[in-house]
């Protein structure tokens, strides 16, 4: 449907990251809004964000409607090297907008929260794309409320084996051991698919607790301090209230131990989510 960059006016910044800007457009020739992601070429990043955006297609991710490879197109004065995808709206914000306004959630949306990554992260794994970087700020809600998982940044598509140094990218306050520490937990082998359970398991619990979940309340969680927290730390803070079924669905995402931890598949038929 979108043909052209100049077809879309920019409205408002929708948010600001490592790569980019994300704008909130409005499409003229539909009269409808959409997400514009503006990339700086500078990395080998965004061929891959790119490259995967326009293999899935999902209901649990967030589609990308058109990719431009887009000089100075852009009307910013901004002289080439720009690559921008024209996204779905997602209206609702992220789950950390949604956090901040609301702190906590409950049980009940949480498990429809939680069954809709696990769609999304079973049809990645299907396609052998490993995410990465699940966290609140990249889970993203449409105008019906429904959650999808975006951002491809740091994502990565596994051949084979396991390979390469995985610890360039991504947020570290939702890595998992493995990832931090390769050696100790057996990263080296590691089945990277696991990492996604992990992060997704840490938004869960911090989305009934209120805060980040690995390090004490109100504790500014710098770099060690986290590190120490994920790979270390012994006893997970569960809230009171929590049932069982959300607490062990949540000890399933966070065994440290990745030859432990439950896979996405297993997840699906949690009595949390089904
Ligand atoms: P980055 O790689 O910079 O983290 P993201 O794709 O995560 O880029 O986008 C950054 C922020 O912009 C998101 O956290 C969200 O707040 C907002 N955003 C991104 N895509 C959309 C979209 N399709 N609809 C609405 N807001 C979006
Ligand atoms: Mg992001």
């Amino acid at each position: 449907i979108i043909k052209d960059l100049s077809d879309l006016e920019k409205r408002e910044v929708l948010g600001h990251g490592n790569g980019g800007t994300v704008y909130k457009v409005y499409h003229t020739k539909t009269c409808s809004f959409y997400a514009l992601k503006v990339l700086r070429l500078n990395g080998i990043r965004q061929p891959v964000e790119a490259e995967i955006l326009k293999r899935v297609d999902s209901p649990y991710i967030v589609k990308c409607h058109a990719v431009f490879d887009s000089g100075n197109s852009n009307n910013d004065g901004d002289k080439g090297g720009d690559i921008s995808f024209v996204m779905e709206y997602m209206e609702g914000g992220s789950l950390n907008d949604v956090l901040r306004q609301h702190r906590i959630l409950s049980e009940k949306v949480i498990s429809v929260l939680a069954r809709r990554v696990l769609e999304g992260l079973g049809y990645l794994h299907g396609m052998n794309i490993v995410h990465r970087d699940i966290k609140p700020s990249n889970l993203l809600i449409n105008g019906k409320g429904e959650v999808k998982i975006a951002d491809f940044g740091v994502s990565h598509v596994v051949e084979g084996r396991f390979e390469g140094n995985e610890n360039d990218a991504g947020t570290c306050a939702y890595m998992s051991p493995e990832r931090i520490d390769p050696e100790r937990w057996g990263g080296e082998n590691a089945d990277e698919f696991s990492g996604d359970v992990w992060s997704m398991g840490v938004v869960m619990l911090e989305c009934l607790l209120g805060y980040f979940p690995l390090i004490g309340a109100g504790q500014r969680p710098d770099w060690a301090t986290l590190m120490c927290a994920i790979c270390f730390g012994e006893k997970l803070e569960m809230p009171e209230k929590a049932s069982p079924e959300f607490q062990n669905f949540v000890r399933r995402c966070l065994e440290k131990n990745w030859r432990k931890r439950a896979t996405v598949l297993e997840l699906l038929h949690h009595p949390f989510v089904s």
